[in-house]
């Protein structure tokens, strides 16, 4: 059987869309949540944010072997819990994440486990947050496959970081840079707004060093260079807003629970 046929049935494989030279992408069913598998030339395969579901991950992990792929390492972006799932049909292969991505998911793991418990039935809570952390000074992920240079970055959660894959040209950037998120601030830093226009200023200077036409975000849409842009724009224009205490514009904001998190950055910068 081929990976074609299984693709998109639902019950076996998981529908997978190349959006550059051998990197592919599924969407998720809550929070249109976008993991990626880069393919090296001999089938081995690196993935990101793995998928939230059960039924997605062992999904992803038949779909890998149907198209003839092995996954040989894993990363995740940032250490928030729909970012660090795993199941056994994706393999015991390492998950990379920065080293302070690792000691957060580490202090965290009773509050991911509750907050999977809910979206996640079924989820070998054994696999949650079992991540290995980048070698100290690591500027890339450490696999055999296509370059895959770490961005890290404060801003969203500690230990966050985007991956630039220069060969295929593009910015994989995790909870950043989303069409239908506005930023969501790390409100336990001493500077949020401060770590997350670094942030963004970190990601746009890998994506034109590197040659990034392609943006996929850990929530959303993927997007072109234009695309990259724009999101770029209405992220640092949230933020001014709320720097400000001006009232925001952003069409984001309609949806419920941004709202809410809207609010609660108001909610800081009001006691600030
Ligand atoms: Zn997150």
């Amino acid at each position: 059987m081929t990976g074609r046929a299984l693709t998109g049935h639902g019950l076996t494989g998981r529908a997978l869309t190349e959006v550059a030279p051998g990197v592919w992408t599924a969407t998720a069913e809550i929070w249109t949540s976008l993991t990626t598998v880069i393919v090296a030339a001999d089938g081995s395969s690196l993935v990101v944010d793995p998928g939230i579901s059960v039924a997605e991950l062992r999904g992803l992990g038949r779909e890998v072997v149907a198209r003839g792929w092995a996954v040989a390492a894993g990363f995740a972006t940032h250490p928030h819990w729909d970012h660090v799932l795993w199941d056994a049909a994706l393999g015991e292969s390492p998950r990379w994440a920065t080293p302070s991505a690792v000691g957060y998911a580490r202090e965290h793991r009773t509050h991911n486990l509750t907050e999977s418990a809910g979206a996640t039935p079924g989820l070998d809570e054994s696999l949650l947050g079992l991540l290995t952390p980048l070698p100290d000074g690591a500027a890339e992920v450490p696999w055999t496959g296509p370059r895959a240079v770490v961005v890290p970055h404060e801003g969203h959660c500690p230990g966050h970081a985007g991956l630039v894959l220069p060969a295929a040209g593009v910015l994989l950037a995790g909870d950043m840079l989303s069409d239908l998120e506005v930023p969501l601030l790390d409100l336990r830093s001493a500077d949020p707004i401060g770590d997350y226009r670094a942030g963004l200023d970190g990601l746009e200077a890998a994506a034109a060093e590197h040659g990034a036409r392609v943006l996929v975000p850990g929530h959303g849409h993927v997007g072109d260079a234009a695309e990259l842009a724009r999101r770029l724009r209405v992220d640092r224009a949230y933020l001014d807003d709320l720097d400000a205490d001006r009232p925001s514009p952003d069409p984001r904001l309609a949806t419920d629970w941004i709202a809410v998190e809207h609010a609660r950055h108001v909610a800081w910068r009001r006691a600030r």
